[in-house]
């Protein structure tokens, strides 16, 4: 896989998106960091280029890579795609942005609209800002910003792009139901 972006380019990402947060509040004292723990137990996947981020050395993070070929991705991306392990715990200006993003996902609409919309994926948690309507007032407009610009921007590696597209087609051949948070 040649990625577009680079460490100079995901640095800008982190540094846009670092002191945000979905809420005004830590929302795992909604649920006990349901997420974190979670995403513990079954590795969080980054984005092409995303790993120019790390040393690697990071005493919280435990490293694997995983066949792009089998596992799934896109046809355009071939070689090894890193998944890592967090023990449920992070340096947070280095939380990856998977992390980032959730509870939010990125979607491409049929002719290609962009839009965050609240994540579908069937997790096996509940997370309670995507189940509680209610709280959903309270997100950050400026997180979902920085959010839909920062991912905008990454649309326009194919990768990322390939990855987005069959994310959201996988939505529509499984009918899920789509509520967008922010864009079109
Ligand atoms: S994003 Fe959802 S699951 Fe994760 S900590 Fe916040 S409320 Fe819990
Ligand atoms: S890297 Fe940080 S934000 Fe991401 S799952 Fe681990 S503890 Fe949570």
């Amino acid at each position: 896989m040649r990625p577009l972006f680079g460490k100079k380019d995901f640095q800008a990402i982190y540094d846009r998106t670092n002191t945000d947060s979905c809420v005004p509040f830590d929302c795992g004292t909604l649920c006990d960091s349901l997420c974190c723990q979670e995403h513990d137990a079954y590795g969080i996947y980054l984005l092409p280029g995303e790993e120019t981020m790390f040393s690697q050395q990071e005493p919280w993070l435990t490293w694997n890579t995983q066949n792009a070929r089998e596992h799934g991705f896109p046809e355009s991306w071939d070689g090894d795609v890193y998944f890592l392990s967090c023990r449920g715990a992070c340096q947070r200006d280095l939380r990856p942005l998977q992390c980032r993003t959730y509870p939010l996902a990125p979607h491409l609409g049929e002719q290609g609209e962009f839009s965050l919309i609240f994540e579908t994926l069937d997790t096996g948690y509940q997370c309670p800002l995507i189940e509680e309507p209610a709280r959903q007032k309270e997100f950050s407009q400026a997180w979902m910003h920085h959010l839909y610009q920062s991912w905008g921007t990454l649309l326009n590696d194919p990768l990322i792009y390939d990855l987005v597209w069959m994310d959201s087609e996988q939505r529509r051949q499984e009918q899920k139901s789509i509520k967008r948070a922010y864009g079109h």
